[in-house]
């Protein structure tokens, strides 16, 4: 089985993958969800196929807007690399490293269909003054509410109808994260 979204296989060593990401589990006989970038089984392909996009006619504005995605989502992950290391609850600790995955593997899907030959260098930020987990898990979900507000808003400017499926994907996977970090 393979996911549509970030195209990559599921099998039996995998599916578990970053499941504290999320709130319902995959299991060997029921996988619901990419365990890589978190999407919905209605993205998963029994026939191994994978959402193409047509990257090649994307105007200036769709490639803008993949660029700033690729930013928004390392910038998150990045971000949940350091509440990891950063939180008490050893839970609270587990949600963010997944998370943080999560996060950078969509990263990776922007870069790959704007065609962009290499992550950009961002500036490191601190989270220094969140010294607290429900401090962090706030800041989490001001984090998530901005990344669903721009897949919604710019998934209805990009000129590739494909592309439109694969942002309100991530669209979902996003809100899933605000009850998460919510909990
Ligand atoms: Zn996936």
């Amino acid at each position: 089985m393979k996911c549509r979204i970030c195209g990559m296989e599921i099998n039996e060593r995998n599916f578990n993958f970053n499941e504290e990401a999320f709130i319902n589990k995959n299991s060997i006989d029921n996988i619901i969800h990419c365990p890589f970038c978190g999407v919905g089984k209605e993205y998963l392909s029994e026939s191994n196929e994978i959402i193409a996009v047509q990257s090649d006619l994307f105007d200036e504005n769709t490639l803008k807007i993949l660029d700033h995605a690729v930013k928004l989502e390392l910038f998150n992950g990045d971000f949940y690399n350091t509440a990891a290391m950063k939180a008490k609850n050893d839970k609270v600790k587990k949600v963010f490293e997944a998370l943080s995955k999560i996060e950078i593997c969509h990263s990776k899907i922007h870069q790959r269909l704007g065609g962009f030959i290499k992550a950009p260098n961002l500036s490191k930020v601190s989270y220094d003054s969140y010294d607290s987990d429900s401090a962090l898990l706030q800041l989490a979900k001001q984090k998530e509410e901005h990344a669903v507000g721009y897949y919604e808003k710019y998934k209805n400017q990009v000129n590739d109808s494909n592309l439109f499926e694969i942002f309100a994907a991530l669209a979902g996977v996003e809100k899933e994260h605000i009850i998460l970090v919510e909990e």
